[in-house]
């Protein structure tokens, strides 16, 4: 067997088609503009790279964008001041931190600082709690939402399904058994969470339906650790050194693809998977956040 490829690519087009559409007519009905404003502290190259990419995309679709951009010695009060003077500003609707931020600022008191409403990336406390809970208005997590979008959206049945997540982290694997094992469509999954403690997880990973690699280490799943038929979702965004490539490196996932393809009924490519998805519901949570402030 050879598996489907889910393409991010795709399905994201289909998202960004309909939030076009939406920000099309609150810009008619409302005269609103929904506008995204990202936070950049330091000058880490990874980080100026995804804030490049996020603004683009923000204009190409039609909404405003902004980018604050701070030295990497700004103090903490700094950053908390103007995020909190974004907080009080009307015209923004969703503010964004991009991380990792630099060692003399504490990551859990900045984000913490964002208004929940305007949380576009869903890490916000009460937002977690919020998701946790089933709220169906939430902000919720770029990736993970964007991971569920993909499988609903590609006629991958969820419910009833075991899914099985290799990753723990906040941003990944926790919000994503979170979305998954809700009571409602789209989801209504049996969810397992593993992590480096894990005993024998190729005996647990064979047993998914759904098998999500978040673990950031290349070749971490093998086609050994593959129920055949299982659908397998690749988050894993991992650069390593290759003299052939243009820039010397290239990034990979965390599925030996080519031997997991043979297994699996279906899969996601790196890159053109997981990574486009993110992106989109920042967009999609962008706009939802000035939806919200019209009070629906
Ligand atoms: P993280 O914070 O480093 O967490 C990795 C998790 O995987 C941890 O829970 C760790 O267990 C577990 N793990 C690591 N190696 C393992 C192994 N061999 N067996 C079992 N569990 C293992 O990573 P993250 O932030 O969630 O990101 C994961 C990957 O996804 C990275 O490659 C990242 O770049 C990528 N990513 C991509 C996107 C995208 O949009 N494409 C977005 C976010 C992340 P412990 O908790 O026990 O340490």
């Amino acid at each position: 067997m050879t598996a489907r490829i889910i393409s991010g690519k795709e399905v994201s087009a289909q998202i960004y088609a309909e939030l076009g559409a939406r920000i099309a007519s609150f810009r008619e009905r409302y005269g609103i503009v929904p506008h995204l404003t990202v936070v950049l502290v330091g000058d880490d190259p990874s980080s100026q790279s995804y804030v490049r990419m996020k603004s683009e995309k923000c204009r190409e679709l039609g909404l405003g964008s902004t980018v604050i951009r701070m030295d990497a010695l700004t103090p903490e009060g700094e950053v908390l001041a103007a995020i909190d003077a974004l907080d009080r500003d009307e015209g923004v609707h969703g503010v964004l931190v991009q991380l990792p931020l630099p060692g003399h600022i504490r990551e859990t008191r900045v984000l913490q600082a964002v208004d929940p409403r305007k949380d576009v990336d869903g890490f916000h406390p009460v937002n977690v709690g919020r998701m946790v809970m089933g709220d169906p208005d939430v902000l919720l997590p770029c990736t993970p939402h964007g991971i569920q979008q993909m499988l609903v959206r590609s006629g991958v049945r969820i419910e009833g399904s075991h899914v099985v997540i290799v990753g723990r982290s906040n941003i990944v694997g926790k919000p994503l058994a979170n979305i998954l094992v809700q009571k409602r469509p789209g989801a209504n999954a049996t969810v397992t969470v593993c992590h480096t403690r894990t005993q024998d997880l190729g005996a647990i990973t064979r047993t998914a339906d759904i098998l999500v690699a978040a673990a950031g280490s290349p070749r971490a799943i093998t086609a050994d650790m593959v129920g055949a038929g299982a659908v397998v979702v690749d988050v894993g965004s991992n650069r390593v050194e290759d003299p052939t490539a243009p820039k010397g490196y290239r990034f990979v996932g965390d599925v030996d693809f080519d031997a997991v393809k043979e297994v699996a009924s279906a899969i996601t490519p790196v890159p053109g998977g997981v990574g486009p998805m993110t992106v989109c519901m920042l967009m999609w949570n962008t706009v939802e956040a000035a939806w919200n402030r019209l009070g629906r």
